[in-house]
């Protein structure tokens, strides 16, 4: 597991947002996640009703199937764009609001209040902001995080979970040394250090 080759890369925000524009977009899945179906009780651990967090979540359609099934989602994004995608595709009215916590972000919220994605980097939330969450779907959020970044983002995460939650990590493994990232190759050592 050679990650050398990946560990001084970086992806500034303004890159991610000419992703966006350009609909440089492969990791969008029309579809949903095939795992968050298979661990769907994993996640849920016999609970209804819970505070489901997306980090770095794009537009996730997984938001609105959780949120369909009565749990509370809430994302975070840097990209507005995405943002207003997944409202509009899902044809979801809305309303948005800045953050007086954070300046320049803001907080789009569906009319039916339970989705809330907050527009700004994930580095400028904390539980004092968005409160603590019973679970956590990080599927293309560990592994598109700068792997600088890796320690700051495990640490802000757990500070972010309730004690009884539960944080589904999708991953991928590859050789490091074939492609550049993101997604970035996280072995599991790693992932054991950073979360414990
Ligand atoms: N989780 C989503 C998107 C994965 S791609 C999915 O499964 O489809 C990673 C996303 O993180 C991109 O949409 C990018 O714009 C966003 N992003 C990158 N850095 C970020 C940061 N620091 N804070 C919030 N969002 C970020």
């Amino acid at each position: 597991s050679d990650v050398g080759s990946q560990k001084e890369r970086v992806v500034t925000e303004e890159e991610w947002l000419q992703k966006w524009e350009m609909g440089n977009i492969g990791f969008h899945k029309e579809e949903g996640h095939p795992l968050l179906r298979k661990y769907l009780d994993v996640l849920l651990n016999g609970r209804s009703g819970l505070r489901i967090f997306f980090p770095l979540c794009g537009k996730a359609v997984e938001m609105k199937w959780l949120a369909d099934m009565g749990h509370s989602v809430v994302g975070v994004e840097v990209s507005e764009q995405a943002v207003k995608e997944f409202f509009s595709e899902h044809s979801l009215p809305y309303c948005e609001e800045p953050v007086p916590e954070i300046s320049g972000a803001k907080m789009f919220q569906s009319t039916s209040g339970n989705i809330s994605l907050y527009c700004c980097s994930i580095y400028d939330l904390s539980s004092s902001i968005v409160g603590k969450f019973d679970g956590v779907w990080d599927r293309g959020a560990l592994v598109a995080v700068n792997p600088c970044d890796r320690q700051r983002y495990a640490s802000l995460m757990i500070s972010l979970v309730e004690k009884n939650s539960s944080y589904l990590l999708v991953t991928v493994s590859y050789d490091p040394n074939k492609h550049k990232g993101p997604p970035f190759y996280v072995p599991e050592s790693e992932i054991k250090s950073l979360f414990g």
